[in-house]
């Protein structure tokens, strides 16, 4: 959240969490170590604000799903914590459970594997309705719920799809069944964990404006992620990126898109082509490359975790973690990378006068 941002506009944040799975015991002993475990999600804090997507970028195994895994409480953090309008959640179980799962929505990747294949349109959505004792009173007012859930997604007409079965429709439109049934519950976030990545790419768009229409409409907080920066740009107000559990850069979708600070995101902007990016004034100078292979997240790196394959790393990013540092003069713009850190960039310009 920046300063000038009214409180109550943060809706879910997850503050500073941390996730570590135990390695399994055969691996364990393999390793000759005590109790390895995956460093999955190290520290990081992601802020969902009402009526705006912040998405969550990086290549796969980055953390992404378990950093919403963590938001959607269906895994404890490892330390740190989940905070609902500014107050602390650690609730598995029971009633304010329940009552979290409500306000906390997920729609995952595959709309095939989400729908129960012998059940219709109608029985998803009815269900889903009266979990959350939203169905209505009576039969009419339960045609009238199933009715809108139906028109907010586009599925028009309802009586159209109420008693088709999965298998009678497009991967699209199940996609919109899934996000009608979260809506079923009449919730404050929703965390799409790469919503659009199994769909035909002629039918991405559509869904994507329709969560962006839903976030503006109902004022939801949306947590987008996705291994596709350039559809954070199109799609999302944020963007956090993530590397090997940690978050490395973060700030409005156009600057940290248009404008990226961080090698690691210069790397993925530069592999995800989109023609009308804006170049302007250059941040630190760091080709425009950085070959290899993300690190193990049993023994990760020390300092940076992106040292090993930084065409910019110096000495101290090998043994140093580098903190949140601001970037240039845009608000809310931050990149945890030693580049940007007023005294080393100093000593790295004076030592490149020297070069050649
Ligand atoms: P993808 O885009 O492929 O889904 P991701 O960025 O969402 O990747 P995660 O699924 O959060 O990444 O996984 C982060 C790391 O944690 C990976 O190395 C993964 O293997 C590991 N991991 C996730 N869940 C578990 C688990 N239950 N037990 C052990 N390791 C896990
Ligand atoms: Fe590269 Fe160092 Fe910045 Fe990490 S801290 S991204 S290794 S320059």
């Amino acid at each position: 959240m920046t300063e000038t941002e009214p409180r109550s506009d943060v809706v879910l944040t997850a503050e500073a969490v941390t996730r570590h799975f135990p390695v399994r015991r055969g691996l364990a002993q393999l390793l000759r170590r005590q109790r390895p475990v995956v460093h999955a999600v190290d520290d990081v804090t992601v802020t969902l604000r009402r009526g705006r997507v912040t998405a969550l970028v990086g290549e796969s195994g980055s953390g992404k799903s378990t950093v919403a895994r963590l938001l959607a409480q269906l895994q404890p953090p490892t330390s740190g914590r989940i905070l609902l309008h500014g107050q602390p959640v650690a609730v598995r179980g029971g009633r304010p459970f329940r009552a979290y799962v409500r306000r906390v929505q997920m729609i995952f990747q595959d709309p095939f594997a989400s729908l129960n294949p012998v059940h219709t349109v109608r029985y998803h959505l009815t269900r889903a309705l009266r979990i959350h004792g939203t169905a209505g009173r009576g039969p009419a007012e339960r045609a009238d719920a199933l009715h809108r859930l139906l028109e907010r997604v586009a599925l028009t007409p309802p009586q159209r799809y109420l008693d088709a079965f999965p298998h009678e429709l497009s991967g699209g439109q199940r996609q919109r069944v899934a996000i009608a049934r979260a809506l079923g519950a009449d919730p404050e976030v929703l965390l799409a964990d790469e919503p659009v990545s199994m769909l035909d790419v002629s039918i991405r768009l559509g869904v994507l404006n329709l969560l962006r229409e839903l976030t503006e409409r109902l004022h939801l907080a949306v947590l987008y992620i996705t291994h596709d920066i350039a559809s954070a740009r199109y799609f999302a107000d944020e963007t956090l990126v993530m590397y090997a559990g940690r978050s490395v850069e973060g700030g409005d979708s156009e600057t940290v898109t248009q404008r990226p600070a961080h090698p690691y995101t210069r790397l993925l902007v530069g592999s995800a082509p989109d023609p009308d990016r804006i170049t302007g004034a250059a941040p630190p100078a760091v080709p425009d490359r950085g070959d290899g292979e993300p690190p193990s997240l049993i023994r990760p790196p020390a300092g940076c975790r992106f040292h090993p394959r930084c065409p910019a790393a110096m000495p101290r990013c090998a043994t140093d973690l580098p903190p949140r540092l601001d970037v240039g003069d845009k608000p809310g713009h931050w990149a945890a990378c030693w580049l940007y850190d007023r005294h080393t960039a100093a000593s790295f310009a004076g030592a490149g006068k020297g070069d050649g």
